[in-house]
């Protein structure tokens, strides 16, 4: 599943690769990807515009048609980005949406499991962001996340920590992998009540979700053995050779040699070791 880090690598992709292009041609198959605002929606909203700039908001990848409006796109659980220099190519299997673009090449959004989606934005709040983003929480690596204001988010919360740090209305960004990967550098198991955290904890906690998602940004994300992340240009990103805990189960801990214990929290998966997380 796409976290910050790989949301991040695809839209620098995006940045570099179609950033003043204009969209010609808008192609829809797949219903449940418009399914916000439907199929001549999106087309309408986007044919003819040229894409300005790009941004992103925790997992949201955005961008700006002719200052005016945004393409929102969220990859959700598979959804991937493509950007195919021949349009004669064969479509990979579930592509639901081809955007063409006047230099010949063009975007294709694939997603399998189709929870991803594909629109035009109906409109800017007060945030400055596409009124469909909601009250999204804190980015990491655009607003400043400092212990403070993580101290303040987790007060009083009975939530385990996991659970918390994954609340896209917190802060937004973060799932499965790196918050276990940002814990175990924190040394905070992720079964603690989240109003337990101390300020101290917090600072730790902050200061190493900026530093792993960073990192992780640097080395292109995780893609994981299902291959269902990929950048623009379909490569494998290769910070899943980093990961400390993360699918890790039975294997040495890295820093103390003990094994990754693993635990079900919110429904998923935790990684962590129980000698060096307290
Ligand atoms: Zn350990």
């Amino acid at each position: 599943v796409p976290e910050l880090p790989e949301v991040e690598t695809v839209r620098r992709g995006l940045d570099a690769e179609v950033v003043g292009r204009k969209v010609i041609s808008v192609d829809v198959t797949g219903m449940r990807t418009v399914r916000r605002y439907g199929p001549e929606a999106l087309v309408a909203g986007l044919e003819g515009r040229v894409i300005d700039s790009t941004a992103r908001r925790g997992k949201y990848l955005l961008l700006s048609l002719d200052g005016e409006d945004y393409l929102v796109i969220h990859l959700r659980m598979s959804g991937q980005l493509l950007l195919v220099h021949d349009p004669s190519l064969p479509l990979a299997l579930h592509t639901h949406v081809r955007v063409g673009l006047d230099d010949g090449r063009e975007l294709r959004f694939v997603d399998p499991r189709t929870f991803g989606e594909v629109f035009v934005s109906g409109g800017i709040g007060d945030n400055g962001l596409p009124v469909e983003l909601g009250r999204v929480g804190v980015d990491p690596l655009v607003d400043d996340l400092t212990g403070k204001s993580l101290a303040a988010m987790l007060a009083g919360r009975r939530s385990f920590l996991k659970v918390a740090l994954l609340d896209q209305h917190l802060i937004a960004g973060i799932g499965n992998i790196y918050g276990d990967e940002i814990l175990f550098r924190a040394k905070v198991r992720p079964d603690r009540r989240s109003g337990t955290v101390t300020s101290r904890e917090a600072g730790r906690i902050a200061r190493e979700t900026t530093t792993v998602l960073t990192e992780a940004v640097g080395a292109g994300g995780s893609t994981l053995n299902d291959a269902r992340y990929t950048n623009l240009m379909g490569e494998w990103g290769s910070f899943q050779h980093q990961h400390a805990v993360y699918g890790r189960e039975g294997k040495p801990c890295a820093r103390c040699g003990r094994p990754i214990k693993r635990v079900r929290l919110g429904g998923r998966s935790s990684f962590y070791c129980e000698h060096c997380q307290v």
